[in-house]
């Protein structure tokens, strides 16, 4: 189990660089990191601000129950109970990311599927190597309480991506690392469905292709676009 301050300084960053990376992340949305029978999580929006300026300071230990865990200053995100009820469904399930990112939400609003276009290594990230289509949540419904979060982990099932229809997308990993990557990754994926569908119709990767591709390599990318924070 890692220090408790690397925890949170992860979490931390992972935040930064979402605000970064994923339009519409930089005020609504959250990184958890689950350690054992608890998490780590950011306080509530209203109370910490902007993503883009997070700090270890205002991540806090969170039980799996939602409640808190250390006299931190801050909320709990309305949608706490999101992270927890798929921590206690999954046990593969290490980081769980919310956000409300726009290409891959308005494919959910639209009711039309996003299929593999792009890249066999980055939409096996995405879809996994079935290249399947992502679950729908069909429910523009925020996520309050325990039952409509264990809905949520029942539509997201053994799937590494759930979209939320109306609402946004929730992405899980075997890490933190994994999970945003895995975010921005999606993100990409519906920017090529959308630029595919204003020219014509958009091709499938076929899944043998997608077999076939090694998994993505996480420490590379991760620590690319961590560079970047020093780049501007
Ligand atoms: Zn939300």
């Amino acid at each position: 189990m890692a220090d408790e301050t690397e925890v949170k300084e992860l979490v931390a960053l992972a935040s930064r660089l979402l605000a970064r990376e994923l339009e519409n992340f930089d005020f609504l949305g959250h990184v958890s990191w689950r350690q054992g029978d608890s998490m780590y999580i950011k306080g509530r929006h209203a109370s910490v601000g902007s993503m883009s300026r997070l700090q270890a300071k205002h991540i806090m230990k969170v039980s799996l129950e939602g409640a808190k865990l250390e006299n931190a200053d801050w909320d709990l995100p309305s949608e706490t109970f999101m992270h927890t009820e798929i921590y206690k469904s999954r046990q593969d399930v290490q980081a769980v990311i919310h956000t409300h990112q726009p290409l891959a939400t308005a494919f959910a609003c639209a009711g039309r599927p996003l299929v593999p276009i792009y890249h066999p290594i980055l939409s096996k990230q995405v879809f996994g190597e079935k290249g399947k289509p992502l679950p729908v949540h069909k429910t523009a419904e925020l996520i309050y309480t325990v039952e409509q979060a264990k809905a949520l982990a029942k539509t997201l099932r053994d799937r590494n991506i759930c979209l939320i229809q109306g609402h946004g997308v929730v992405v899980v990993g075997r890490s933190v690392e994994e999970a945003a990557l895995r975010a921005i990754a999606l993100e990409e994926q519906a920017r090529w469905n959308m630029l595919a569908l204003s020219i014509g119709k958009p091709i499938a990767i076929p899944a043998a292709i997608l077999k076939r591709a090694r998994d993505a390599t996480v420490r590379g990318r991760w620590n690319y676009l961590v560079s970047l924070f020093d780049s501007k």
